[in-house]
């Protein structure tokens, strides 16, 4: 593993590159990602460092106090983080995130926070006193610990994350959690399912975004890499088969996704399998703008936010 420190040389607070979060400022503190997903899209991405690499902007906590003491108008909540998990277990990339969300947190911006690496006790206690300007989201597709670790062998477990979601809530925080990306035949049955909102059951989660799994030539190259010895991954590629492009809102690009019928139904049946343990489960409007309304996802978690202006003007008025 390398870990380097890098400058960051332009703004840190930015517009995101992927088209439904380009009306929310989004910060990323690091390239490359530890935990590396089978499925993870970054992975493909033209800044992605490469696999076992992760540069992190030292100087970012420095750059943003200065950004925030002299915009005029600050954005309501920003989004962390589109090109890799902050919450890494790599002590450069926690030291950076930390710094990062309290100075935001200090200048009444609120913080939406994805991430499915351990949350630390320190990021707990900040966020216990600022529990309105913190809005996180949990991605956690199962309970079966082999099944999670052949997809995502570095992040936390499914127990860690169950863990993450207690303590959430304990401290007044509760998550929303992503079922994201559903994988079809495997995390999408019924048993899965149900035994991940058996788990959840109790803690006060109400909210779920779904979306399942899209391949692009890397994604696919990294999941047969990743499952080439199991079972199940002949018959996920066999779902693909029937699968058809579709062009994301979440990123300006084709994808080759699952057929719209599969999809209508596996989540028809998903929302009423939540429905049971009392979560609501909504389709991501981002990556199946085919198949559903729902608005794009920074302005779903968006609403989270109550504040008197728009994120908009972070980019109109500039600093
Ligand atoms: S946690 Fe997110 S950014 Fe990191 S490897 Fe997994 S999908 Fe990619």
């Amino acid at each position: 593993m390398h870990i380097n420190f890098i400058e960051r040389k332009g703004h840190v607070l930015t517009r995101s590159t992927l088209k439904c979060l380009s009306q929310v400022a989004s910060v990323n503190p690091a390239l490359g990602c530890i935990h590396q997903c089978a499925y993870c899209y970054a992975r493909g991405y033209s800044i992605y460092p490469g696999d076992g690499k992760v540069l992190v902007y030292g100087n970012m906590p420095e750059k943003l106090k200065q950004e925030l003491s002299t915009r005029r108008r600050l954005p309501a909540y920003v989004f962390f983080s589109p090109t890799c998990d902050v919450l890494q277990p790599i002590p450069q990339v926690l030291w950076v995130t930390y710094n990062l969300m309290s100075a935001l947190l200090e200048y009444g911006v609120g913080i939406n926070l994805l991430t499915k690496g351990r949350i630390p006790s320190k990021f707990l206690e900040l966020f216990s006193q600022y529990r309105k300007l913190v809005h996180v989201q949990i991605g956690i597709t199962t309970v079966d610990r082999d099944i999670q670790k052949k997809m995502e062998p570095y992040a936390a477990t499914p127990q860690e994350r169950l863990l993450n979601i207690k303590r959430l809530c304990e401290t007044g925080i509760v998550p929303e959690v992503k079922l994201d990306p559903l994988i079809p035949g495997v995390t999408d049955t019924e048993s899965n399912v149900t035994a991940l909102f058996k788990a959840l059951q109790g803690f006060g989660v109400h909210s779920a975004c779904m979306n399942y799994l899209f391949l692009r030539p890397q994604i696919k190259k990294n999941l047969c890499k990743a499952l080439r010895n199991t079972p199940f991954l002949q018959k996920i590629l066999g779902y693909y088969q029937s699968g058809m492009s579709l062009n994301l809102l979440a990123e300006r690009s084709r994808v080759t996704a699952l057929a719209v019928e599969y999809r209508k139904q596996a989540y028809g049946n998903i929302s009423r399998w939540a429905k049971d343990f009392g979560v609501h489960a909504y389709v991501c409007g981002c990556k199946n703008p085919d198949i559903t309304g729902e608005p794009l996802c920074g302005m779903n978690w968006g609403k989270h936010f109550e504040k008197g202006f728009g994120q908009k003007r972070l980019f109109e008025e500039g600093g």
